[in-house]
């Protein structure tokens, strides 16, 4: 299903596009660099009812949008070479870097082998807790249970409230309330319980899709020693940093990098926040990430980058390459920095 505001963001996408509009922006705009942010990279996505869509491109996408970055001048770097670009202060040719959260399997299986093609480097930031199965992928777990049930109970304030999934209407709606009750309803401590207490009632096996879609230690160790491959920090649980006290976000931002120190051998210095919106990290979030040493660290907020980011490091804006937008017509209007000012409320440029 396309939702209203997809329907609204590919007329613009599509508008500033054959008006010739992106061309002309970036002719008139000094072009800087990119960090591109990835999930799942698969040709076989699971999402019972297309909700999670977003987070799974083909690999054969992923490998036209490199050629056509590559053809349009970028050059694909490590992040440390992006801190070094940034640093520098060059100009010439715009450069990019590719990232992917969660650290699923398929980055490793199906994605490797197209970023070994293009000789492009990337990061996949990963939470620890997620990894060793202490908190579940809720995300894909309340998907799953929602396809397979017609109904079930939830606890609320006022007692059981019933939340109806007998209709393919109905599962989204119930998706999208469920998802709103479990990240500003309950706490984000409590999150986690509340989708294993609902999984096992409804038979299904919570720890299955991180088991299933993660990548295990032992396959991170291996992962991590490629050329191309760097290991950044996703903090340990996954938690909404916004809604936590200060000493609990600090310990989840610290803890993350020393569990991969640990188990990988190497301490990341790079790590991306959690969700990374607006509610979900802000200027608290970037200082305990510089406490805690990080060189770099990643939001979602949609932007590109310039030469400025070098006094903004741990808030570095993305351009997703988002399962619903799988077309390098779309990439290229991002890239021209255009669409950057519309989700910005006219900011062009982005921190947090
Ligand atoms: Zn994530």
């Amino acid at each position: 299903m396309i939702d209203r505001g997809e329907a609204i963001r590919k007329v613009i996408l599509n508008g500033v596009r054959w008006t010739g509009l992106s061309r002309l922006y970036r002719a008139l705009t000094p072009r800087g660099g990119a960090i591109l942010m990835l999930h799942r990279v698969t040709r076989s996505p699971t999402s019972p009812l297309g909700i999670n869509r977003h987070l799974a491109i083909d690999p054969d996408f992923l490998d036209r949008a490199i050629a056509s970055m590559k053809c349009d001048g970028y050059a694909f770097l490590s992040m440390d070479e992006i801190v070094e670009y940034l640093r520098g202060g060059r100009g010439g040719s715009p450069v990019a870097t590719l990232t992917a959260d969660d650290g699923y399997r398929d980055n490793m299986r199906e994605a490797l082998p197209v970023l070994e093609s293009h000789d492009a480097p990337i990061t996949v930031y990963v939470a620890p807790g997620l990894i060793n199965g202490s908190v579940c992928l809720w995300w894909n777990v309340i998907e799953e249970i929602i396809a397979r049930r017609d109904g079930f109970y939830i606890s609320v304030k006022g007692g059981a409230e019933h939340v109806d999934c007998s209709t393919i209407a109905a599962k989204r709606l119930a998706y999208a309330n469920l998802e709103h009750h479990l990240t500003t309803q309950v706490g984000e401590l409590d999150q986690d319980a509340i989708v294993r207490q609902l999984a096992a009632a409804s038979q299904f096996d919570a720890d299955g899709p991180a088991r299933d879609l993660l990548m295990n230690w032992n396959e991170l160790r291996v992962f991590s020693r490629h050329r191309l491959v760097t290991i950044g920090a996703h903090t340990v649980h996954h938690y909404n940093l916004r809604r936590l006290p200060d000493d609990l976000a600090a310990r989840e931002i610290t803890d993350a990098a020393d569990i991969i120190a640990l188990e990988l051998g190497e301490r990341p210095a790079h790590m991306a926040f959690p969700y990374g919106y607006e509610a979900a990290v802000g200027g608290r979030e970037v200082k305990l990430a510089a406490q805690a040493g990080f060189v770099t660290a990643t939001t979602t907020r949609h932007g590109l980058l310039s030469n400025e980011h070098c006094n903004d490091l741990l808030a570095l804006p993305r351009i997703s390459l988002n399962g619903r937008y799988q077309s390098t017509g779309h990439l290229m209007t991002m890239l021209s920095g255009i669409t950057t000012p519309i989700a910005n409320r006219g900011k062009r440029y982005v921190t947090v």
